[in-house]
């Protein structure tokens, strides 16, 4: 899925479904085997509404994500997730930076526009002198630092279910930042294919709060 202008999260593995969740559970109660479709909604409609998350922690997804680096830096603060990030110390990809759409900026369009080509100026200028710095001797992990928030970083992010409708839940919300709340909804599509179900159930007890 798109995000931003030059961003992305891909889901890229995942480890059980609707029906995993509910099969370990049953040990819980001493059941073994296969669960039957009805018994699926029943547990997880119970285990979802009574916080027995456990059984939750055994569903896991992989996701790639492009993403500026505020964005990064709020989403690696959830410390339940494993993450692997492009370096910026051996690599020598090309620097892409996010330009906020015009109406997350303030209203007046002509300002707006300005403000736009104010930011990417700033944000040509840092590569240019970054290329500078390169070009002395410098090593890229230092000429890195003279580099803004703004620019885009790639990671690989694994993390399981309990854990990750926390995440959803809190960077949706309308407290995080609105970027912040995009990777987090594009998050919760691309898992609801996994476990329609799940999401459901999990979303009537989120509008009930
Ligand atoms: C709107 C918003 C604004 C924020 N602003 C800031 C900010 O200004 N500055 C800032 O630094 N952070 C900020 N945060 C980050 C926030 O404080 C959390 O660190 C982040 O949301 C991760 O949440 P978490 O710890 O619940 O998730 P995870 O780290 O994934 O942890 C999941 C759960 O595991 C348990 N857990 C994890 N680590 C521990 C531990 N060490 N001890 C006990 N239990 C643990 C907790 O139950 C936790 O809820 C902000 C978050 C949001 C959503």
């Amino acid at each position: 899925l798109k995000i931003l202008d030059k961003g992305y999260v891909k889901l890229i593995d995942s480890l059980g479904d609707d029906k995993r969740i509910a099969e370990v559970a049953r040990i819980c109660y001493g059941h073994e085997g296969e669960p039957t479709d009805a018994s699926v909604t029943r547990l997880l409609t119970t285990l979802i509404n009574n916080q027995h998350t456990s059984p939750l922690e055994q569903v896991v997804f992989t996701f790639k994500v492009k993403a500026p680096i505020f964005v990064a830096r709020q989403w690696m603060r959830h410390r339940t997730g494993s993450y692997l990030e492009q370096s910026r110390r051996y690599t020598k990809t090309k620097w892409e930076y996010y330009i906020p759409e015009l109406d997350i900026l303030p209203n007046d369009k002509i300002n707006s526009k300005h403000i736009q080509k104010s930011m990417e100026g700033m944000f040509l200028f840092q590569i240019r002198e970054y290329e500078r710095l390169i070009s002395f001797g410098v090593k890229p992990e230092i000429a890195r630092g003279i580099m803004g928030t703004s620019f885009y970083t790639t990671f690989f992010f694994t993390m399981d279910l309990k854990n990750l409708l926390h995440f959803i839940e809190v960077r949706k919300d309308s407290h995080a930042q609105s970027e912040m709340q995009e990777y987090a909804i594009a998050i919760e599509l691309l898992i609801e294919e996994v476990i329609p179900q799940t999401i459901k159930i999990w979303r009537k007890k989120d509008e009930k709060k």
